[in-house]
């Protein structure tokens, strides 16, 4: 089966905490997403694998992950070495995923960089074809995932880019808190835990506001933007591939003399279904509504002169 998305971890709930926004929201586009962990979590000071593995399977149904699956590395004493490696190389294969999500590159708990070293490691390695693995009696054949991107998990690291998971914030947060035997619950006679403060879940929601809140952009530039104001110049960027710009030339109208100059042509806009994303010189059948439809919309929503 093929995957789009798979995200791997050290143990159950690191995906859950880390990316299942960015799962629920490409999921929400029709991506088809899965679910590896490494470790049952047995090290956990608070509860069961077995009641973990139910609390995983149960967020599987809320992330609509099609697989979960668990490979019985042991918690704390996994190592990157090509035992670990192979195991991993055979499921990168079998599921054959263009992106795969995993734990920070370091982090307060040793598993987490350690895992995400052993899992980009792996995705590299499953993309050598002279690695021999098998599924099933027959032999695999290599595959690199496109990109490798690790979330960021409890120290603070400064994200290349954000996902925006406002739509499905409620449903992250659920599928954080199926982790009943982790978590914060005031019934509960286990150990207090980092994780089981009760202030732990609203420092996951802080961050991803603080987050939210300020993006570089453009990138390189040191200037802290808020999402809507990103939307907002984005938009503008778009819609000007269609105004005067101060040669009095329009970017659609390319290099056409005619179309730029002519008065019988230069204010008569085509329509194109795509055109190029720089440039915006038409590139597809004119007379289309598709890419150019989406241009009106942006002009409806957002004033142009920001
Ligand atoms: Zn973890």
């Amino acid at each position: 089966m093929k995957l789009d998305i798979l995200a791997i971890s050290a143990h159950p709930d690191d995906v859950e905490l880390g990316c299942s926004g960015t799962l629920l929201v490409h999921l929400q586009a029709g991506a088809k997403i899965g679910i590896i962990d490494l470790t049952l979590g047995e090290l956990g000071t608070r509860g069961t694998p077995t009641l973990r593995a139910q609390e995983a399977e149960a967020a599987r149904i809320i992330l609509g992950a099609v697989i979960r699956e668990n490979l019985e590395f042991a918690d704390g004493f996994f190592e990157n070495n090509r035992t670990h490696q192979i195991k991993l190389i055979e499921a990168i294969r079998k599921y054959q995923p263009d992106i795969v999500l995993t734990n920070a590159v370091e982090d307060r708990h040793p598993d987490h960089g350690r895992a995400s070293k052993l899992i980009s490691d792996s995705c590299f390695f499953s993309g050598l074809a002279k690695i021999e693995t098998r599924s099933q009696g027959k032999m695999q054949t290599a595959w690199r995932p496109k990109a490798v991107y690790h979330f960021i998990q409890d120290r603070l690291i400064k994200p290349d880019f954000i996902v925006d998971v406002t739509p499905v914030w409620e449903q992250k947060m659920a599928s954080i808190r199926v982790y009943k035997s982790q978590f914060h619950d005031p019934d509960s006679k286990e150990p207090l835990t980092h994780i089981s403060q009760p202030d732990f879940l609203n420092f996951i929601e802080g961050r991803a506001r603080e987050f939210g809140h300020s993006i570089e952009y453009p990138t390189g530039s040191g200037v802290e933007l808020n999402l809507k104001q990103i939307a907002g110049k984005l938009s503008n960027r778009l819609i000007r591939i269609f105004q005067l710009n101060e040669k009095g030339e329009r970017p659609c109208m390319g290099n056409n003399p005619k179309f730029q100059h002519d008065p019988h042509f230069k204010d008569h806009i085509l329509f194109y279904e795509y055109f190029h994303g720089e440039t915006g010189a038409g590139l597809g059948a004119s007379h289309q509504t598709g890419w150019t439809g989406l241009i009106a919309d942006l002009i409806d929503k957002y004033d142009p002169c920001v």
